[in-house]
């Protein structure tokens, strides 16, 4: 049983929920957790050591050697693989490419939910991912699912440098079997093609606001 709150913010790659994240950390306090970062870093691993993404059965024995550890620093989450931080190589080319296969495995699912559920006992959150609001903290009232044309978002990835094809991880985000992308039951739809950074984190707070989250007084 715990007391902490938990903000739930999902939807399809490039929609801005980093970046709404991070506002929200920030302007309630919250600790930001990027769960896609934990799924990025059991990837990085697994293709350092060579296994083959597809294959389910390789992918679960290898990740029961790994060891992971979680924490936060500064209100960001932080994740660690066999001591190690892997800072950029999260976000390489091998890695976007990669992922979503790793991600479809329940075995890998079920130890990363884990894990984030782990994170409420250090306190308020926000999370950001593809099924924080379904799978993670179904029973939170904070839910919000973010998304933006398919074209803006692309050309987000390209102008951040990063060699991504977010379509194609959209469609395997969203079709695999286990805890697929979807709209939570409960979640507010906030699309942020129109917005700019900052009436898009007007717009969350309003949202929120109406889900009943009370805002520190500052
Ligand atoms: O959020 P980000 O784009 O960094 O996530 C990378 C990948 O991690 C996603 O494309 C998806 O395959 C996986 N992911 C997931 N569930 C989450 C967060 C990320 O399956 N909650």
């Amino acid at each position: 049983m715990t007391l902490h709150r938990a903000i739930a913010i999902d939807g399809p790659a490039a929609s801005g929920k980093s970046t709404l994240a991070r506002i929200l950390s920030r302007r309630l306090d919250l600790i930001m957790v990027n769960s896609g970062e934990m799924y990025r870093a059991v990837t990085w691993k697994l293709l350092q050591l060579g296994v083959d993404p597809h294959d389910r059965a390789a992918v679960a024995a290898a990740l029961r050697e790994i060891d992971l550890q979680c924490g936060v620093e500064d209100f960001n989450s932080t994740v660690r693989v066999d001591g190690v931080f892997p800072g950029d190589a999260l976000r390489s080319e091998a890695v976007n490419a990669h992922v979503s296969a790793i991600s479809a495995v329940p075995e890998v699912r079920e130890r990363l939910v884990s894990l984030q559920r782990d994170y409420l006992k250090l306190g308020d959150v926000v999370m950001e991912g593809r099924d924080i609001g379904s799978v993670v903290f179904p029973e939170t009232p904070y839910k919000i699912y973010m998304d933006a044309d398919p074209g803006v978002r692309s050309a987000r990835r390209e102008e951040a440098g990063e060699v991504d094809s977010v379509l194609a991880r959209d469609r395997a985000d969203s079709g695999r079997s286990t805890a697929p992308l979807k709209i939570a039951d409960g979640a507010a739809i906030l699309d942020t093609s129109g917005h700019t950074i900052e009436s898009g984190a007007e717009a969350a707070l309003e949202i929120l606001e109406r889900q009943g989250f009370s805002m520190p007084i500052r």
